[in-house]
Formats: C-alpha cells, structure tokens, sequence
C-alpha cells in the first residue's frame, strides 16, 4: 500500500506552539535530563506545595516503584476549575449539547465552582472523605463532571463506570472498589431513547453484596423511578442549600485521583488506578501540544466520560488549560447522520477529537452529510482508540476538514493516562495510519518475543524503556497483577500488550494487538492491515479480521465484513473481496474465509472485541468468555448464525 506523506501545512510551520526544531530540542532534553524537563512542566500547575522531588521511578522487580513530584501538593479541582474562575469567572468551562438538538447549556467557570463545590460539601455530610471510592453511573450531562471535580476537591477516588453498562457489570465495578456512595440519573437520553440507570443501579445492589449506603439521582428526563427510603436521594435536594465555598483538600501528587476500568477487549476489566500530580501534568501537557491549544478556542471530544478519553480530555486536560470543552449526550446519527457536523457549527468548534468507529459509521452514509455543513471554524482533528485505516483518515481529512485541517492520530492507554505518541500538528509530517513520533519522555521500543531490542525499520512488540508522569500506579486492590501484567513479560520495561512497526523515518505504526498478529506461512502480518485493505474498496463500512488454526499454513486468515448502507451481501462480493485484499496487499493476505456481518461486537467504548471473533473463528463457541462489556450481546448470535454459511 502507498505511504503518503502530509508535511506540515507553511501556515502551521509559522504559527505553531511546537515547530520541527523544538520538537527535537524538546525530546532531547527530556530524555537526557527528565528532572529539569518535568520541573519546567510542572510549572503549569498551581501547587500548594511546589515539588523539588521530580522523577523516582524503578520497572525492576527488585526495587519497583514510581512516584513524580513525590513532595508536591495540589489540588487537581483547583486547578480545573478554581484559578480560572478567579480570573476569567465569565467564560465558558462547559458546552453541553443534549441528546435532543434544543436542549443545551453554558457552564461559565463560576458557574462551575459553584456546582461542584455544592456538591463536595454534600458528599462531605454524607461522609465522604478523602482516600473514599464513589462511584459514577451517568450520562453525558454536566453532572458527571460536577461528580468528578466534587470527588477531586475533597479527595475522594471516582470510578465512573460508562452508562451502557449493565447492572451486573456495574456490580461488578461498584464490589472491586468497595464503594458506598453512587451518583447515577433517572434515566440516560441517547438518539431518543431512554437509559433506565436508576433501575440498573436498583439491580446491581440487588445482585452483591455490596456497600452502597447512598444513592444520589440526577433527574435527567423525570422518568419513573423507585426511590429506596433512606438510601436514595434527588441530587437536587441533596445540594439544596450547601455552600458555594468547599476548600480544596490539599493532595500529595501521589495521592490516587481516580480507578477506571479498562474496556475489556483483551480479558477481564483492570481497575487502573492514576493519581494526581502526574496526571494532571500530562493531562495538561498534551493537551496543549497536541492539540496546539490556544486560550478562547472550542475543543470537542466526542468520547463519553466513562472512558478515558473523556476523563483526559474532555475534562482534566481541558479545564486545567482553562479551554472551553464541549460535552455531548447524544450519538452521531441522531436525528440525523448530520448531527456531528451540525455541533461543530453550532459551537463553531475548533478542534475535533473522535474515534476511527464513529468516522466510519458517518463515512458509510455518504459524503452529503457532511458537505451540506459548513465546518469553516475547524482547524485540527483528532482520532483515537485503534488504528485508523487510511481510507477512513483520508475522508475525515479530505471531506470533514476540507483537506485544511491535519489530523492527530494519538496512540495510548487508559493505563498510558494521555498520548504516548501522536504528531505535533506543527511539528510532524503527517502519514496516514501512522501515530508517528513518541512525544516528550515517551522512549518507545520495539522487542521481539525473547525481548531483544530491534533497531531500524521492523516490527516488533511496543514497550516503554522508562516512566512517563502520567502512567498507571497501580491495579486497584492487586499491585501484583499490574507488575504481572505490565512488567513482567520483558523485564525493566512496560510492555503495551501492542504489536507495531517502526519504518525507515522513525514512524510508528501500531499494528494491534500482539495477539492479534498473525503468523501465516512463516509470514508476521498485523490484523490492522488486512482490515484497511478491505475497508479500502468502496462497499466495505468496517472488517475485522482474526488468524484461526490452518493445516497447511499454520494459521489462515478469517475475515469479518460489515458492507455500507448502499450494498448487499452476495457470492460475487465476496470472490471480489477476496480478490481486492490479494491485489492489494498480495497473495500471502488471501483471507481464508470471509463472512458477511451485519455489525461487529464492539465494547462499550466502540473497540471490536477481537477475543470473540477469534473464538467464533476456531470454532470454540463454548469458549467465548465474558461478553458482558459489549455493547450490544446480540450481535454474537448474529455472527454465530452467519458463521455457517461462511464456512
Ligand atoms: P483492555 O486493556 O481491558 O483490553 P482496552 O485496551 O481496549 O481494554 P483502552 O485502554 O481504551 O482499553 O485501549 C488502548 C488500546 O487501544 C491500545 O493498546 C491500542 O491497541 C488501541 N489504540 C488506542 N489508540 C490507538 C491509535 N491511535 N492507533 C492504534 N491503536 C490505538
Ligand atoms: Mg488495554
């Protein structure tokens, strides 16, 4: 396939927060001098005590630990929320956008102190103190960020669990980190349709054992709903009256900020512990340089809040560089396919931050959409999630930003905490389906299975040689599985679980999943290319594809096929698909077997869950495992139906 290239747009080269030559000057320096680096960096926060202990971090077994800013304090709430509502109390913190397009609102900065220290001082009655969990199960409404800054003004560690959840996944959340408080709303709005929160929250304590002793309730749509005496109580009520003055608890910068559960696309969920100094500083940081952020610009990041996504970027990284964030209940194709584009018109939005799955769902519907809007005030766009195929990049550049705008394409972890690596919009000459460089105290390398370090162009398993401030602490309640997990594989160094190909500019490429790299007669393929080959002919919405057990080659190709609105499954299709991916990548990629899917199970935060196509591929449909995280269940039946007629 061809690589072509996007060097930086002359107007970028000029005006850039972070051109070429600082982007190199910067690496430099804090690869060889981290502790003067971070210390400059730091500066972006206001600390109640400045740090003077910058970077003690060990990957070894035998002295393993990290901690940044060791003997800084600060509160993440003050700097998110207070300092510029001292100095700029009348701008915007908060867009909010409803499911419905006539409802909306304006949080100014005051506003938001306010809201969030009424509710800090009500989780205090409540008996809430620092070190405490709370758990979060609501909609994309401005009180899930009230919630959020609420717990980190007092100290308490959040835990928002994403509103598609079901109760026993919820149970599942709640019961690990031993919450006793849950914030939830009546009922979710998503493309019109109802979200019965309250009820799930009702069945998921009805499942454990659990120790929730309060449960606050947004009204979000005024639905009915059974409200236990004692337990429950009407978010309104419960602010009614507190106090606008909550002081923000002074916090170690080691002192934990939040657990989030990761998607479960690879096993059973992690509770991701991040903490507070090093966090926010990365948070900060790459917001600002990715998405060259300037005061008085709208930042939009379309992902909900009960991903990582949405925790770094369309709230901490955000509010802590005083931006004004967009915040969206709904979903892109409602009322209609045109609906992403109607936001950024209506906000006059200048930075886009979504993922390939909702591009392609768009792309799917035709280009009329988006051309019918005008998108003028877009300046950079955003992807992030998995790797973005280059005919979906190629639409979301030329069709979404009128082939002005560059694109980042931003690869990290919930257990990252913010970009690892991702172009600099001023900096980096942009290939699509590439993140390209490691940003600023990123050392990636690329370790074949008995970890020895390949150099040059190659492929291999992406590790990180040294921490970052905004890496995970620890797994909530098992310290020995995150050193397991992330350490143990190839010893000094945190292994991403991602395959990835370095080419000869010194490009990343992240290929997937290392499980997901197949090995086909000898030959290492990444999934990731296999799907942008079929996605690349014009019938084809979306493709997964998975190896499965091959006498004569050891492993086959099998490869899941979700066609666009306009076009029907059929046996010429399918010889032609066949046909397209030979041609494209050449014989050795010929999928073995190509089934017709009507939709793919996805995660909640729109990930495909590769395990249980995997599964359904090798035949081994007792083996599926939890499928509780998927968005919609359904669809496996759906491809175990389709399997038959595949094979
Ligand atoms: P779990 O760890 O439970 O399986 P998850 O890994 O799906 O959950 P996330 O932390 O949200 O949860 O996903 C991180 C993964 O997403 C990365 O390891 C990588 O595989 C993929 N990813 C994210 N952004 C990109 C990107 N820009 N390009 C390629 N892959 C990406
Ligand atoms: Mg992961």
């Amino acid at each position: 396939m061809t690589e072509a290239s996007y060097p930086v747009p002359a107007e970028w080269a000029k005006d850039a927060l972070i051109d070429a030559a600082a982007y190199d000057r910067m690496y430099a320096e804090a690869a060889t001098d981290p502790d003067a680096f971070w210390a400059k960096e730091a500066k972006r926060l206001d600390w109640i005590v400045a740090p003077t202990k910058i970077k003690d971090t060990s990957f070894d077994e035998s002295d393993f630990h990290i901690r940044w800013f060791e003997d800084g304090q600060l509160n993440v709430a003050a700097n998110c929320v207070d300092r510029h509502a001292d100095a700029r109390p009348d701008a915007i913190a908060i867009l909010w956008e409803g499911d419905n397009p006539d409802e909306s609102r304006k949080i100014s900065y005051a506003e938001l102190r306010d809201e969030v220290s009424k509710l800090a001082n009500c989780l205090k009655s409540r008996g809430v103190t620092k070190g405490d969990r709370v758990t979060i199960y609501l909609p994309m409404i401005p009180e899930a960020a009230f919630a959020m800054l609420a717990c980190a003004r007092i100290g308490a560690i959040h835990s928002v669990v994403f509103g598609g959840f079901s109760p026993e996944s919820l149970c599942n959340r709640i019961h690990d980190c031993d919450s006793r408080i849950v914030i939830t709303a009546d009922e979710g709005l998503r493309g019109g349709k109802t979200v019965p929160l309250k009820a799930n929250v009702d069945a998921a304590l009805d499942h454990g054992d659990l120790a929730v002793e309060t449960v606050i309730v947004v009204r979000r749509t005024g639905g009915k709903v059974t409200m236990t005496e004692g337990r429950d109580c009407w978010y309104a009520d419960c602010v009614e009256g507190q106090s606008t003055d909550c002081a923000p608890e002074p916090m170690n910068a080691e002192d934990p900020l939040f657990i989030l559960y990761t998607s479960g696309s690879t096993g059973q969920p992690k509770g991701v512990l991040h903490t507070s100094g090093g966090y926010l500083v990365w948070a900060s940081m790459t917001h600002e340089y990715v998405f060259n952020y300037r005061p008085g610009e709208i930042f939009w990041c379309a992902a909900d809040v009960g991903w990582v996504t949405g925790h770094t970027y369309s709230l901490y990284g955000a509010l802590a560089n005083g931006a004004t964030t967009v915040m969206f209940e709904g979903v892109p194709n409602y009322p209609d396919h045109s609906r992403f584009w109607q936001i950024v018109d209506k906000y006059e939005v200048n930075i886009l931050y979504t993922a390939p799955t909702a591009l392609r769902s768009l792309m799917r519907e035709g280009d009329d959409w988006v051309t019918r809007t005008s998108r003028k005030s877009l300046r950079l766009l955003g992807s992030v999630g998995e790797p973005i195929n280059p005919e979906a990049w190629n639409w979301y550049h030329n069709v979404v930003g009128d082939g002005r705008c560059p694109i980042v394409d931003t690869w990290w972890q919930t257990e990252t905490g913010g970009h690892m690596i991702s172009p600099l919009p001023g900096a980096t000459a942009l290939k699509p389906g590439s993140a390209t460089k490691p940003l600023f105290g990123v050392l990636p390398e690329l370790v074949d299975a008995d970890g020895k370090v390949l150099e040059g162009a190659v492929e291999g398993n992406l590790v990180i040689a040294d921490s970052w401030p905004g890496q995970m602490r620890t797994v909530w309640n098992d310290h020995d599985r995150f050193f397991q997990t992330y350490f143990s594989t190839y010893p000094g160094k945190y292994f991403t679980g991602d395959g990835c190909r370095r080419d000869e500019d010194g490009y990343y490429w992240i290929t997937g999943r290392v499980d997901d790299v197949i090995n086909v007669s000898g030959h290492r393929m990444g999934t990731a290319e296999v799907e942008s080959a079929l996605v690349a002919h014009s019938k084809v919405a979306e493709a997964a594809v998975v190896g499965m057990p091959h006498d004569v080659k050891g492993q086959g190709i099998y490869a899941y096929v979700t066609l666009n609105a306009n076009a029907e499954p059929s046996e010429d299709l399918r010889k032609e698909l066949v046909q397209w991916v030979r041609r494209e990548i050449g014989p050795i990629a010929t999928p073995d077997i190509l089934q017709f899917a009507p939709a793919l199970p996805k995660t909640r935060s729109g990930k495909i869950m590769r395990r249980i196509l995997r599964k359904i591929a090798e035949n081994q449909l007792d083996q599926l495992g939890d499928t509780s995280t998927l968005a919609d269940p359904a669809v496996v039946d759906a491809l175990i139906a389709g399997r038959e007629e595949a094979t």
